[in-house]
């Protein structure tokens, strides 16, 4: 069995994590929060700690509480977006402050640690279900950390099941020591982002279309409501966004 999926929406292009020297100019529209959480110890901070300086941590920093901006232009040159990471710590006594960091996320990273079963047992017990409390709509990537230790305590098979019943958008094993899927697991987490964005821009462009259609239906279905129909046709036509049929 493959040890990772990644869904239609987790596709996409390719990022390149800007040096702030580079004075990026963000798109202002394309600010998102990615927040990483799961049992203390299981990799969250290397992860990103990786990720961001692009060499795996030599000295251990447990984590408190940090949050990093990051830059990011997509392969095509054309957007430059903005992605807040937040690190939280897995205990339960972090349980306050990790809810604020859920507030507004845009994409869960959920980890558990390939050296750890019971970090992919806590996935369904404690994991899915905080998350399910604080941002139930809020997408769900997961990641099997360590995936470079010899001795793994969890089997692929057992960890594609538990990606497919909390329903993740994808399921990705990566290695911070080594480098190895980790470019590859936060471009999926902002083509996400960015798919999700790009599907509700859509969909608002769509609403505001039938917006103005509906009126002019409501005016041309009922004699006694073409009065209003009109003065709503006259606002929207002077109104450049709207199309009058
Ligand atoms: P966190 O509590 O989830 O933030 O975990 P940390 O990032 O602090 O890592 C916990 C321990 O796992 C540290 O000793 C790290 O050096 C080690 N670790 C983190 N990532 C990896 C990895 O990819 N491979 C291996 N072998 N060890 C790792
Ligand atoms: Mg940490």
């Amino acid at each position: 069995m493959d040890p990772f999926f990644v869904e239609p929406i987790a596709r996409g292009g390719k990022y390149r994590l800007l040096e702030q020297s580079e004075l990026p100019t963000p798109d202002p529209d394309l600010q998102f929060k990615i927040v990483i959480v799961g049992d203390s110890g299981c990799g969250k901070t290397s992860l990103l700690s990786s990720y961001i300086r692009g060499s795996f941590p030599s000295e251990y920093e447990p984590t408190i509480f940090e949050n990093h901006r990051a830059f990011l232009q997509d392969s095509s040159q054309q957007h430059i977006l903005t992605v807040d990471l937040w690190d939280t710590a897995g205990q339960e006594d972090y349980e306050r402050l990790r809810r604020l960091s859920y507030q507004d996320s845009n994409l869960i990273i959920l980890a558990y640690s390939l050296a750890a079963k019971d970090s992919l047992l806590n996935i369904p017990e404690v994991w899915a279900p905080e998350i399910l409390g604080f941002c139930d709509k809020t997408p769900i990537v997961l990641v099997g950390l360590k995936a470079d230790v010899s001795k793994k305590e969890v089997h692929p098979e057992q960890a594609h099941n538990v990606a497919k019943s909390i329903g993740a958008v994808a399921h990705i094993e990566c290695s911070a020591k080594q480098m190895y899927n980790v470019d590859q697991l936060f471009n999926a987490c902002v083509n996400v982002v960015y798919n999700q964005h790009q599907a509700a821009a859509r969909e608002a462009a769509r609403d505001s279309k039938r917006f103005s259609k509906g009126h002019f239906r409501i005016a041309s279905n009922s004699n006694n409501l073409a009065a209003v129909g009109s003065e709503i046709s006259k606002e929207s036509r002077s109104d450049s966004c709207c199309t009058i049929m």
